[in-house]
């Protein structure tokens, strides 16, 4: 085993918070960030009332500061990253409200430069890397995959990425932005290794999920597609929450079959699979209500 790292965490399943910092523009800055520890503990507030119980402390393996770069953050995760390698399958997705930063975390901001490349360009760029630098002992066979779940409708994104390369690109980029929030995009790689003095093989995948927006919405201001859109992302996003939970009380049953998200992901989550979610926060205290709902859910599964 060439990158086993020390599995330190319960059901193989660990939890990352991170803080993306007020944007320029923003004029908005009175902060719910009250205290990150050094070990995971992150207090938040809600500075606009008074007294104790608007203040909340949560746990997690690690809290990232606004600060925070994205090589940074990649360093941290690069031996589970690896470890896909040494046949593992592994599992990395980001959760939160939109806005908070998922889309940041796992690709990058739009036009990204390589200093901004998210986890998704750089977890490639490291596995190519590496499969490279070991050519003269291993064989390795790389196979990427790109889907969306949209409404429970699993959709190949990279036979659609061709057809928005033939059209207007604005409108193709808007329109993909628009509906980046409600639906989960999914990057899969596959490996197979074989090492040229045995012959011994194995396979390992690595998913990297950027989750549908898990705001709540409004049941009264919303109906239709929308309506429609709002209960799947609901309903999805529970039922990974339940599987996750299952996984890490290690119990008997683990309902992967309520949903095409927890399906699709089946076969890196749980297992000898390694787990990390990215709890994505905006600091902003008009998000406190949503803050306050997805450190909850993190907590539950960690
Ligand atoms: P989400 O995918 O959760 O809806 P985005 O990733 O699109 O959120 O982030 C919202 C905005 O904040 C984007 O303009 C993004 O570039 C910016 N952003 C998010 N996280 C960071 C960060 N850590 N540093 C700088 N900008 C960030
Ligand atoms: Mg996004």
């Amino acid at each position: 085993r060439l990158y086993n790292e020390v599995q330190e965490l319960k059901g193989n399943i660990r939890v990352y918070c991170r803080i993306r910092p007020f944007l320029p523009g923003e004029n908005v800055k009175q902060t719910t960030i009250e205290y990150i520890g050094d070990n995971g503990e992150l207090l938040i507030a809600n500075p606009s009332k008074q007294g104790k119980d608007v203040q909340r402390m949560f746990k997690f393996n690690k809290v990232f500061n606004p600060a925070a770069a994205q090589e940074e953050v990649f360093l941290d995760i690069q031996p589970l990253v690896r470890s896909v390698l040494d046949g593992y399958n592994v599992c990395i997705f980001a959760y939160g409200q939109t806005g908070s930063g998922k889309t940041y975390t796992m690709t990058g901001p739009h036009l990204a430069t390589e200093k901004e490349w998210g986890v998704n360009y750089r977890a490639l760029n490291d596995l190519f890397h590496i499969s490279w630098n070991r050519r003269d002992a291993y064989v390795y066979e790389v196979g990427v995959q790109m889907v969306e779940i949209y409404n429970e409708q699993v959709r190949d994104l990279l036979a659609k990425l061709m057809r928005i390369g033939h059209s207007n690109r604005s409108v193709g980029a808007t329109a993909l932005n628009e509906r980046s929030s409600r639906s989960h995009s999914i990057v899969t790689v596959h490996v197979r290794g074989m090492d040229l003095k045995t012959g011994a093989t194995l396979r390992g995948s690595l998913h990297l999920v950027d989750l549908a927006g898990s705001e709540r919405v409004d049941r009264s201001e919303v109906t239709g597609d929308r309506l429609k859109e709002a209960q799947h992302i609901n309903k999805s996003l529970s039922a990974l929450g339940d599987v996750i939970y299952a996984l890490s009380q290690k119990s008997a049953h683990v309902p992967y079959r309520n949903s095409k998200l927890t399906q699709v992901l089946q076969s890196s989550l749980g297992g000898h699979a390694k787990t990390l979610m990215f709890v994505q926060i905006n600091p902003d205290i008009g998000s406190y209500s949503e803050t306050l709902s997805t450190l909850k859910f993190a907590e539950r599964v960690s």
